[in-house]
């Protein structure tokens, strides 16, 4: 049974209240929290606050939602109103934020318990969540290592069990790579299956949120608690909303699995690729057809998202010039506009956004839009071709979320090294197809068992599939 499932069924049969579910998670939060910094702000007066509402309508005998009573966190770049929402960024280190994002009304209106916002990398650009301005977070596993990145806070929060769910951003893999290294499972739906209204945009037409859990179920049952249409997101699609819990049979007899070559490349380290085919093995077991496939543009996917994203970014992140709202400058700290525009921005800014806003500025600029944005928009569609040619020969494409397990911190520092932890994750985003990742065991690193996860990507709009595929995986292994 799935963690909320039987939380749940604790709360409605009174074997436990949601006030002492939110204190023992609350403890461990305070427990571990000096070690993991997994958190920028708790809200436990609130929480708590919250958890007593659900106890009332239990004892009114009320029916409540399986989330409802549950403790949770959203990363800090998902605004709730009324409270702190930084982007991990010390331009907005003091903003508050003024209405509640679409997930997160969504989630209050289930009765979700919300016990904090989560740390992440400086406006969600990173794999390691070492660019917060607000301290390192660091993975449950080895706290001298990375949780992964952007959403590294939401993971750990996870894996280390300070919550029972968590929400991250999903722009090139910030849900699935960071699942991989922390043993969890991370869902980043289709483009447009949740609304993103009141989220920290980075790259608009990349960004989407995602889910973190310790099991697959929960992850469906969160995902229909805030999936469908809303009005308030023009990017929100017209989808049908389902209980993708229903969703999860446990068979995948007569489906076919394809692995593409050029995931398996000889860049993959030699005992992840032993694990990878370790878990293709299983998914045969589990009834699925492996099927050989190739997906031939995915060479040109780091590149052209590295274009793509840097470029979005530069335009969404010039809103932040000090005026509305985040850092700002008295009268008499500043010569002239100029000048408080180069103060904020300078200041307000971490090094891997300046460098991200600057080949970003270029890459639009009018002289370089057609040789770099466009270029990259069109190898984009080639990417999305060879998911449309490979859907017609499979249902679901497997491969591992990354080359690599948990780094060491400051491991990475020349970001290129960096961007290339991401490569297995990225064409999700430029093709806007759903994908999880899900644990497929532990690889030996450096002489310490860390965990890995291997993905599937689904047919736009197929989250219950790709769903029932990673829950017959966990269910049989
Ligand atoms: N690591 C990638 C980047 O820095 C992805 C980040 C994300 O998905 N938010 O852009």
């Amino acid at each position: 049974m799935s963690i909320i499932q039987k939380l749940h069924k604790d709360l409605v049969n009174k074997k436990n209240s949601s006030v002492e579910i939110t204190r023992n998670y609350l403890n461990k939060i305070k427990d571990k929290e000096k070690d993991l910094n997994a958190f920028i702000t708790i809200s436990e007066e609130q929480a708590l606050k919250d958890a007593q509402k659900i106890d009332d309508n239990i004892k009114a005998g009320k029916s409540i939602d399986l989330l409802a009573g549950l403790p949770g966190a959203l990363k800090d770049n998902i605004s709730v109103s009324g409270g702190k929402t930084t982007a991990g960024s010390k331009i907005l280190e003091n903003h508050v934020a003024s209405y509640d994002a679409t997930v997160t009304r969504r989630l209050k209106n289930s009765g979700a318990v919300l016990v904090g916002k989560t740390n992440c990398d400086e406006f969600a650009c990173g794999s390691s969540t070492e660019s917060s301005a607000f301290g390192i977070t660091k993975n449950p596993y080895d706290l001298t290592r990375v949780p992964g990145g952007s959403s590294g806070g939401s993971a750990a929060a996870v894996a280390s069990e300070e919550v029972v769910w968590a929400l991250g951003t999903d722009t090139g893999g910030s849900v699935r790579q960071p699942a991989s290294f922390c043993g969890i499972v991370g869902l980043k739906p289709t483009y447009g299956r949740i609304s993103r209204y009141g989220v920290i945009s980075y790259a608009s037409s990349l960004d989407q949120i995602g889910i973190m859990t310790k099991t697959v179920e929960d992850a469906a049952i969160v995902l229909t608690r805030i999936a469908g249409e809303d009005k308030l997101d023009a990017t929100s699609a017209h989808s049908s909303d389902r209980i993708y819990e229903h969703y999860l049979s446990g068979d995948l007899t007569g489906k076919k699995i394809g692995i593409p070559k050029e995931y398996v490349s000889k860049n993959l380290n030699e005992s992840i690729k032993n694990k990878f085919f370790e878990a293709v093995e299983k998914y045969k077991e589990c009834g699925a057809e492996i099927i050989d496939i190739s997906l031939p543009h995915t060479e040109y996917a780091l590149a052209t998202y590295y274009i793509i994203a840097p470029s979005e970014l530069s335009s969404n992140l010039a809103r932040y010039d000090g005026v509305r709202y985040g850092l700002s400058f008295k009268q008499g700290d500043f010569d002239n506009i100029q000048d408080f525009y180069r103060k904020i921005r300078g200041s307000g800014f971490g090094s891997e956004i300046k460098r991200r806003v600057i080949l970003g500025t270029y890459a639009l600029s009018s002289g370089y839009y057609d040789e770099y944005y466009k270029k990259a928009q069109k190898i984009r569609g080639l990417i999305r071709k060879d998911f449309e040619i490979a859907f017609k020969k499979v249902d679901y494409i497997f491969t591992p979320t990354t080359p690599e397990t948990a780094f060491k911190i400051g491991e990475k520092s020349d970001p290129l090294m960096a961007y290339l932890s991401d490569i297995y994750t990225i064409t999700a985003n430029l093709a806007g197809i759903p994908a999880i990742s899900h644990p497929i065991g532990t690889v030996e690193t450096d002489g310490i068992n860390l965990p890995i996860g291997g993905q599937l990507f689904g047919k736009w709009f197929d989250e219950e599939g790709i769903l029932n595929a990673a829950f017959t995986f966990e269910k049989n292994f």
